[in-house]
């Protein structure tokens, strides 16, 4: 699909939550503006995502009874820094959450409400809310409003049903809460859609509304500088590339590099052999600023998290995060020596850091391979990674066994070594106390676990007592890179002199997150991606 003209104020590249925001919040300033996407639809891995938004201090707070302030979520945020998080661009985000939802809700009709109870990633932090409050959700969205677009926003491999919120997933809630029969029916008039597709439905809805006709299946191959100034784009589209003028400026919205072998192997802090993201995600956005000489940031880095590998068929991408399963009574997670080596109910991106440690004599990474082991009961309770729903037949991939030795045996771990490590857990279970991993202890273990159990011990500590056993292997994936081209606090991508390249922008993966090694909560990547894409936005509406 080629673009409309050869001349906008605004070209932005990408159609995720980043490139949408920025390009709402120009156009709403009545800047012409040009959103060019790679795939042959729109909205990226947003669209797949659960749609979950993490802005700390959000107007919404008030509403759910959480105080919240600027310098809470500094303190929190900072905590976590280990030195590696830019203060200034933290500050830039947390100061513009709160103006980012106002104003998205006025101009996008966003709709943001609290998802309750959702508590931060690492809750008992100074500064963090085990109450939850941060975490943003949009309602359904009648994709029917989109009228000639209604189907033109990539459906995702991971939920045949796209008309679920977040807290009726497994990515929302260790047990979801699937809406009935007849609510689905209902959902199917206006086909109402929710999580990532509700948020891209919303900011599409005000993009097709301000004028902005996104081009799909067009590629930007580089960017073209005129004394120093980015002034356009050459996009590549059936095989013929051509120069698309940006009179204001370029946004780069493409994505991480998760897709990007060599860019893995180059930058990466350790092994990222499955990421759930969409495979466009191949670092162009990076390639195009390194040609041009900007400064890069964060580049060992990716939203972590464990990931299943499964075989074809399960869905469309063969592989899924997991998420919900790891933190449910009855199951635990062992290395190769047969023993735990995490407390399982962590968030997601902690993982990275589990999977990267080193077996130093051996020269192997500790925790890879690793295995997800549950019982019986909890299969019958929860089902599994799939989603299998509970009382179905285990599916065929599960490695199953009639006794502990046995599933050993069939992994190839030892034995007796995996037998102890179950009869210590399953007294932990019973004493209500893991003392070595702490399992359970935080607010966001306990949110995750079984919510018929909640406020008990056996929220997420249940023994494996069962059989037969079953073990899924667990492998290192993330939900995109996070590393790319410095910004300053306006999204301005940065030179190797730490100076704003004129006319170059940057928001979402693509850029270097402020964030370091850290996620705040549930949200914590969409939201700075629609924070400094709303940065971007404004800054080149010359609203700052
Ligand atoms: C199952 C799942 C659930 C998730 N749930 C959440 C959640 O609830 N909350 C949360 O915060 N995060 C979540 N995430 C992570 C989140 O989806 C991503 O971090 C986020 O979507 C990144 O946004 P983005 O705009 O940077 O990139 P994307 O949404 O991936 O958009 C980038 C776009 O750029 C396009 N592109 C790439 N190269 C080019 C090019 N050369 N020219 C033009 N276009 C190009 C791509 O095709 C893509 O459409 C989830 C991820 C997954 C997989």
């Amino acid at each position: 699909m080629k673009p409309a003209e050869s001349s906008y104020d605004v070209v932005v590249l990408g159609s995720g939550a980043a490139g949408l925001s920025a390009a709402v919040t120009a156009a709403s300033a009545g800047l012409r503006v040009l959103v060019v996407e790679k795939a042959d639809q729109l909205g990226g891995t947003t669209a797949w995502s659960g749609g979950n938004v993490w802005i700390p201090n959000n107007p919404l707070m008030p509403s759910v009874g959480v105080p919240d302030s600027a310098e809470e979520a500094m303190t929190y945020l900072l905590s976590l820094s280990r030195d590696v998080m830019d203060e200034d661009l933290v500050r830039a985000f947390v100061t513009a959450g709160p103006e980012m939802v106002a104003f998205l809700d006025a101009k996008a009709g966003t709709e943001f409400y609290v998802a309750e109870g959702f508590p931060d990633y690492h809750p008992e932090r100074p500064g963090g809310k085990p109450q939850g409050g941060r975490t943003l959700e949009t309602p359904l969205f009648p994709f029917d409003e989109l009228g000639e677009w209604q189907h033109r926003v990539t459906p995702g491999p991971y939920f045949a049903e796209l008309a679920l919120v977040q807290k009726e997933t497994p990515i929302g809630a260790a047990v979801p809460q699937p809406p009935s029969a007849e609510e689905l029916e209902r959902r199917k008039v206006h086909d109402e859609r929710g999580r990532g597709h509700s948020l891209v439905g919303r900011l599409l809805k005000a993009c097709l509304d301000l004028g902005v006709v996104p081009v799909t299946s067009a590629r930007a191959r580089d960017l073209v500088r005129v004394e120093g100034r980015v002034t356009g784009v050459v996009v590549e589209v059936d095989g013929t590339r051509r120069e698309v003028t940006a009179n204001r400026g370029v946004v780069l919205a493409t994505g991480g590099f998760e897709w990007n072998e060599a860019y893995k192997k180059a930058f990466l802090r350790g092994p990222l052999t499955h990421p759930v993201t969409m495979p466009t995600s191949e670092g162009d956005g990076l390639t195009m600023a390194m040609r041009i000489g900007v400064s890069l940031g964060n580049m060992r880095e990716a939203w972590w998290s464990p990931v299943a590998d499964l075989p074809p068929g399960v869905n469309a991408m063969n592989r899924v995060m997991v998420n919900a399963d790891r933190t449910r009574p009855r199951s635990i997670m062992v290395n190769r020596t047969g023993r735990r080596f995490t407390n399982e109910a962590a968030n997601y991106n902690a993982f990275g850091g589990a999977f990267h440690a080193e077996d130093v004599a051996d020269f192997r990474y500790a925790n890879l391979p690793c295995w997800l082991v549950f019982d019986q009961e909890y299969l019958r309770r929860y089902g599994t990674v799939g989603p299998f729903p509970p009382g179905e037949e285990p599916p065929p991939w599960l490695t199953t066994a009639g006794s502990l030795r046995e599933l050993a045996e069939t992994l190839g771990i030892p034995p007796e070594a995996f037998a102890e490590t179950v009869e210590r857990w399953n007294a932990y279970a019973a004493a209500g106390h893991d003392p070595d991993f702490h399992r359970g202890e935080s607010a966001h273990d306990r949110w995750w676990g079984d919510p018929h159990l909640k406020g008990r011990p056996g929220a997420t500590l249940g023994p494996l007592t069962e059989p037969p056993f079953h073990a899924i292997s667990l492998v290192s994936g993330a939900l995109g890179t996070k590393g790319g081209p410095r910004t300053d606090v306006d999204a301005r991508v940065l030179d190797l002199d730490g100076q704003a390249v004129e006319g170059l922008y940057a928001a979402g993966n693509v850029m270097a997150s402020p964030f370091g090694m850290t996620y705040g909560g549930a949200g914590g990547t969409l939201a700075p991606a629609m924070v400094f894409g709303f940065l971007a936005g404004r800054h080149l509406a010359g609203m700052r």
